[in-house]
């Protein structure tokens, strides 16, 4: 046995081995170990290894589903060791004492399933796979629960900023990545080959060539290549549902980095966890493929104006008419996952339940389109939606015809197929239903000749049926004559058998199993028709979701008194009482009042600088007008009274100090690599949000820094900005930047108290209240004294000498300092380039040295 397992060990890899071992899968070794501890269940051990006793521990198999999906949350990849014969197979292959052959079945991955009690309903499940070509990234990314596909390319840079959009729960990558970063399981090199990827793509597609579908570049095709023939080996060769591949065009994306998309918590809250993020806010759907797409379109929201607005017209349509919103929803709420159970169907892991599931979908789908189609005004998308909602007739008809109403999740105890479809079947049925009424009534007779009246006629696996009595009867069927023969005694009963109960319950025997034997066929025949719609399934799927979106999202407007955005081409951003979703919910949790602000950012207005004290609400305002700005391009209506929102490219967000130590990187160091990435990447069409640069150094380094990066943002990247920061010193880049305004966040202190009014007004700070805020915070009254005396010196000598941004009186302006220094260098290039290094003397170069080095 132990040669049969280090041979399946050897296979599986580094995941854990469940090698089946009759009703239990065991697990040796250290994946024994490692199982008992993640899954808390007892280690013992079996039989010896190099005299050394073997550690192992086991989970029943009735019971698997529920340990894999905590293996598989705890980032374990398993393989499934099933037997693949019975013992009595194996017996007459190779003798009484041959074990029993075993085969890894499947390999169970995070982004390989399809189980209902594996996956979460509101969370799409993508597998991706990564790969470069000549300097190109290609991503391939799918969910085989519902098989979509996508394909993307992005230049090398740009693959963090990928992966953190798609936000897939396992990567694969070629294996000589596994020297990179990142958690992506490296598989052969050759898997990534885009011919090899082609032809893949060809033969699961049955198609001769890829055209219909698109086109693809090599990175994507070698991507998809990969992806593909992962899903082989961990289906061993069972591809799951795959639908044709789509193309995506990264660039018709509102870009984010990961950093940004951690800080405005736009589908998970720093934390971890979905609670606290914008998704939650926002999500009202009542489906969760409705859910799963909406987490999509935030976190890829568009650049394309016009599916925004078509987007929009469809959340409109159903802001507009609030009864038909709410039937719409009660019934889409009783709605079964469709889009998954044509994944399992597909994948060969389906049910009679999950074919019930589609009949019902289905045909709720088709009552959808016959209801909404009776509606006036209907927007152009919906229009587009309304047609893939049809088409299924045929196969409803036969599901409904062949299925009965609520059909079993258990496919091999036979009971799904309805009486009246299969006359033969139903023949069967009757044959075993008649000798089951035979089988009653002689029990009844036997009780009559032999005078026992506790005798029963009872079932059960071992032995099948029998006639038990009670022990002190017994004697009276012992009898030679009695026609009676003995089965079984036991403590307190006798079991017998008779020819005439054999006969009956041979007859229920072999008629049961012909119409289990049926009903196989039948669902092979159901699960064949189908596969061959899936395509069309899968498009009403996607279409239902779509409409749960936007009627959520119609839904979440009412609710929260949010407004349909104005979408336009031109650098703007005019938001009137806009609001931020979280932090207003979770203030209204406490009774507290949302105050909401105005942001009016133009070409010619296109940097706030904004000052007020800590917790006077800057970043929620900061935030506020980002996430404003991804609801806008992802089609949803916003919480503001008023929006007209020009469009944006990239949206960065640098709020905060992110805690990004455990990875070894300083807050400081983080902060600056992250604006280093906004001033390299931001264009005239970006919207940033700056928090606090400069705030993880020191008072000179930092007001430096700030004052250059708000510089360098106002004259070179011209993106539209919103900058807040405690350095008063700034306020004096108002004079030299013509387009940069002073904001601030009110507060008063009163009797001594300082109330913080969370309302933006225009002009500077007045000043910044730190130690208020200390005193509000509880900080020992001595303390705040004993500070408000050093504040007092400080302040007494900072009027002496001009303070801290004295001596900047006469700096050059930022784009005349810059040219400045490449005049410089022009100057020194040329010079260098003018030289003939080899007619120098050495002492000639030496002084040329000197010269530079005084110059510099
Ligand atoms: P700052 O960035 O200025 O330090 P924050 O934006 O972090 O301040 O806000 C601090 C707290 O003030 C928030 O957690 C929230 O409870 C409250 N707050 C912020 N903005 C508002 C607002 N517009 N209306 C009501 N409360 C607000």
């Amino acid at each position: 046995m132990m040669v049969q397992y280090q041979a399946l060990k050897r296979e599986a890899g580094d995941c854990l081995l469940f090698y089946r071992m009759g009703d239990f899968f065991e697990l040796f070794f250290d994946d024994a170990k490692t199982a008992a501890a993640v899954l808390d269940i007892a280690l013992t051990s079996r039989g010896e290894h190099d005299g050394q006793p073997i550690p192992m521990c086991g989970v029943p198999v009735h019971a698997a589903e529920n340990y894999l999906a905590r293996l598989i949350k705890a980032g374990c990849r398993v393989a499934i060791a099933e037997q693949v014969e019975t013992p009595e197979e194996a017996k007459k292959r190779g003798g009484s004492k041959a074990l029993v052959a075993r085969d890894i079945v499947r390999f169970v991955t995070a982004g390989t399933l399809t189980e209902e009690a594996l996956l979460e309903p509101r969370r799409a499940n993508v597998l991706a796979a990564v790969c470069e070509v000549r300097g190109t990234c290609g991503v391939a990314m799918c969910d085989i629960s519902t098989g979509r596909m996508d394909l993307e390319e992005c230049a090398a840079g740009e693959l963090p900023a990928v992966l953190a959009r798609i936000g897939a729960t396992e990567v694969v990558a070629p294996e000589e990545w596994a020297a990179r970063p990142g958690e992506a399981i490296p598989r052969p090199h050759g898997d990534f080959a885009s011919d090899e990827g082609e032809a893949r793509l060809k033969a699961v597609h049955g198609v001769a060539t890829l055209d219909g579908f698109g086109s693809f570049t090599r990175a994507m095709l070698a991507a998809a290549g990969g992806l593909i023939a992962y899903l082989d080996h961990a289906g061993r060769g069972k591809l799951p549902l795959l639908l044709p591949p789509v193309a995506q065009d990264g660039t018709a994306r509102l870009a984010m980095d990961a950093a940004t998309r951690a800080s405005l918590e736009v589908v998970e809250a720093q934390g971890g966890g979905r609670a606290g993020s914008l998704l939650a806010a926002v999500d009202r759907c009542v489906t969760g493929a409705g859910a799963r797409q909406l987490a999509e379109d935030l976190a890829a929201p568009l650049t394309d104006r016009a599916v925004i607005l078509d987007r929009l017209a469809l959340v409109h349509w159903f802001h507009a008419d609030p009864l038909l919103r709410a039937d719409l929803r009660d019934v889409l709420r009783h709605l079964p996952d469709i889009g998954r159970a044509l994944g399992r169907v597909v994948a060969g892991r389906g049910s009679p339940r999950d074919l019930g599931q589609l009949r019902d979908g289905l045909s709720e789908a088709r009552r959808i389109r016959d209801h909404l189609e009776a509606k006036p005004d209907r927007p152009a998308m919906l229009e587009e939606l309304l047609p893939k909602l049809g088409g299924h007739g045929a196969l409803t008809d036969l599901l409904s015809q062949a299925l009965v109403p609520s059909p079993p999740t258990e496919r091999g105890q036979g009971g799904f197929i309805a009486e009246g479809y299969d006359a033969a079947l139903d023949e069967l049925r009757q044959v075993s239903g008649n000798a089951r009424r035979a089988i009653a009534v002689l029990e009844a007779k036997y009780r009559d000749e032999t005078g026992i009246a506790a005798l029963k006629i009872r079932h059960n696996g071992v032995l099948g049926y029998f006639i038990e009595v009670p022990a002190k009867h017994a004697d009276r069927l012992m009898a030679p004559d009695s026609g009676f023969t003995h089965r079984q005694t036991m403590a307190g009963a006798v079991r017998f058998n008779s020819l005439h109960l054999h006969e009956e319950a041979s007859r229920i025997a072999e008629a049961g199993g012909h119409a289990l034997a049926a009903e196989d066929a039948h669902f092979e025949e159901l699960v064949g028709q189908v596969c061959a719609a899936r395509e069309g399934i899968a498009a009403t799927a996607a279409a239902l979701a779509r409409i749960d979106v936007a009627a959520g999202l119609a839904e979440r407007a009412a609710e929260g008194g949010w407004c349909r955005p104005e979408i336009v081409e031109q650098a703007c951003l005019e938001i009137e009482g806009g609001r931020h979703p979280v932090v207003e919910a979770a203030l209204s949790r406490t009774g507290e009042r949302f105050v909401a602000n105005d942001c009016t950012l133009s070409p010619d207005d296109r940097l706030w600088l904004i000052g007020g004290p800590n917790m006077g609400g800057k970043s929620t305002f900061l935030r506020q007008n980002a996430l404003i700005v991804l609801l806008a391009q992802a089609g949803a209506y916003v919480p503001a009274a008023r929006a007209r929102i020009g469009l944006v490219d990239r949206l960065f967000s640098r709020v905060g100090a992110s805690d990004n130590l455990a990875r070894g990187r300083s807050t400081f160091m983080v902060e600056m690599v992250e604006t280093a990435a906004i001033l390299a990447q931001a264009t005239e069409r970006s919207f940033v949000i700056l928090d606090e640069v400069g705030r993880g150094t020191s008072t000179y380094d930092g007001l430096a820094l700030a004052w250059a990066v708000v510089e360098a943002i106002h004259e070179r990247n011209k993106c539209r900005c919103l900058f807040a920061t405690h350095y008063h010193e700034l306020v004096r880049l108002a004079e030299t930047c013509d387009a940069l305004s002073l904001h601030h966040v009110r507060a008063r202190e009163w009797k001594g108290e300082l109330v913080l009014l969370h309302e933006l007004a225009e002009g500077p700070a007045d000043r910044s209240y730190g130690l208020a805020v200390a005193r509000l915070a509880g900080v020992p009254k001595e303390v705040v004294a004993r500070a408000k005396s050093v504040l007092d010196r400080l302040e007494k000598g900072r009027a002496q000498t001009g303070g801290l941004a004295a001596g900047l009186g006469d700096l050059p302006l930022f784009a005349a300092a810059a040219e400045a220094e490449v005049e410089q260098c022009d100057e020194l290039r040329e010079r260098l380039q003018g030289l003939d290094v080899d007619a120098l003397t050495p002492r000639e170069a030496l002084d040329l040295l000197y010269e530079l080095k005084r110059e510099a």
